[in-house]
């Protein structure tokens, strides 16, 4: 390859990929709060209409309190994705904050179709239903990317451990 063709400096190859690396996860987490927002709605809508021993699935406290807890982690994982893009956005360090609001997101994605599938019940099986592939899609999340375990790798480093 002639050596007009040379992009960059050479040797800095990982360097220039770690850059667009903060913004893939970024947008990664991004969407993960997209997919674990649908999730719960889902599931909001499906107990709210399913009616079992005479009363709506959704008056159940057990089922309350998990999307309640659910809903929560929803709106922290959307801070925190909101909270690295700002710092990316200001050309600030934010190797650490990415890599924070890129495993939450992925975990509460995860944790809000496991929920969705327990309180669709045997519903939740069926291909009619969304629930199983974001269920599918949320055990991706913490894959692509960089997986979950690299992530908190990253979050230790960058504490110091
Ligand atoms: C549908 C799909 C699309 C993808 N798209 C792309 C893409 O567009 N571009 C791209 O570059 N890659 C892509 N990937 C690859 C993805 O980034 C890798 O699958 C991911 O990085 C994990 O690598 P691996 O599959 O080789 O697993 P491995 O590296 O073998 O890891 C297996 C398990 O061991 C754990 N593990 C490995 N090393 C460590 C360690 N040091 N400490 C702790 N735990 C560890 C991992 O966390 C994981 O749980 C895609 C993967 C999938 C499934």
């Amino acid at each position: 390859m002639p050596e007009t063709n040379i992009i960059g400096e050479p040797g800095q190859g990982w360097a220039y990929i770690g850059e667009h690396l903060e913004w893939e996860r970024l947008s990664l987490a991004a969407t993960y709060v997209g997919n674990a927002r649908t999730a719960l709605d889902d599931t909001i809508e499906y107990t709210k209409d399913r009616t079992q021993f005479g009363r709506r699935l959704s008056s159940f406290q057990v089922l309350k309190h998990r999307m309640a807890e659910r809903e929560t982690e929803v709106n922290a994982a959307r801070l925190l994705v909101y909270s690295a893009a700002t710092k990316l956005a200001r050309g600030e360090r934010a190797l650490k904050d990415v890599s924070m609001a890129k495993v939450y997101a992925a975990d509460v994605a995860y944790r809000c179709a496991f929920d969705g599938m327990q309180a669709l019940g045997g519903y939740a099986q069926l291909p009619e239903y969304d629930m199983e592939r974001y269920f599918r899609e949320a055990k991706h999340a913490m894959v692509g990317g960089g997986t979950n375990e690299i992530q908190r790798s990253i979050i230790a480093k960058e504490m110091g451990l």
